[in-house]
């Protein structure tokens, strides 16, 4: 894909948007009011919107390796914050993918430089769920395990923050964690009990 293309791929999405709405991009520029957010991997191939169909506006999306939602990221912290207390979007997603090249490499040793205290964070779900994870004997299978394992416990560091616990008791916001089988295309709900899990946590994590 080289850079002409692109330019030139976005005078054709212009053309083909004004066609359909001349207003299309006045009403752009009028603001948004999101009702989704996405943390999802920045992996090339799990395209946010496009996988959801989701049009300009209708999700605010945040992208890092392997979907981490990390206390103190200052970037994804300020992501939830705003998206929550400003936007105060109705669901919370995130959405974990089979494949991901970060969780695989959490599962190895090797130094990988600054990517060690990020990918630390992956080992520390593989440790908390060491049991079962070592009871898959396929390989590959234990790796897709580690996938879903890695969104549920980023679900429940999304449950940890204030703003979070706040909007769930105030509002009724929902958090899901997801996960895009990057080989059939299919988006799969892994029906967290996060209700459950904030319960649980609570009793340490209670912040609001
Ligand atoms: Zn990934």
């Amino acid at each position: 894909m080289n850079l002409k293309t692109v330019f030139e791929n976005n005078k054709e999405w212009i053309q083909n948007k004004l066609d359909v709405d001349p207003n299309y991009f006045n009403e752009l520029g009028n603001g948004q009011s999101p009702e989704l957010l996405y943390i999802g991997c920045s992996d090339s191939r799990v395209t946010a919107e496009e996988l959801m169909g989701a049009a300009p506006g209708e999700v605010f999306v945040h992208r890092n390796i392997a979907n981490m939602v990390i206390s103190i990221d200052l970037n994804v912290m300020s992501v939830i914050n705003y998206a929550v207390d400003h936007l105060k979007v109705k669901h919370v997603i995130v959405c974990g993918h089979y494949a991901c090249g970060g969780v695989k490499a959490a599962m190895q040793s090797a130094d990988l430089g600054i990517l060690n205290p990020w990918l630390r964070n992956i080992r520390d779900v593989y440790r908390i769920h060491r049991k079962e994870l070592n009871a898959i004997e396929d390989e590959d299978k234990r790796y897709d395990r580690l996938v879903e394992l890695n969104v549920q416990e980023q679900c429940v560091n999304l449950i940890k923050t204030a703003a979070v616990q706040k909007a769930v008791r105030d509002r009724g916001l929902e958090v899901h964690g997801w996960v895009f089988d990057i080989h059939t295309g299919k988006l799969i709900d892994l029906k967290i009990n996060l209700a459950k899990y904030l319960e649980d946590i609570q009793e340490i994590y209670h912040l609001d």
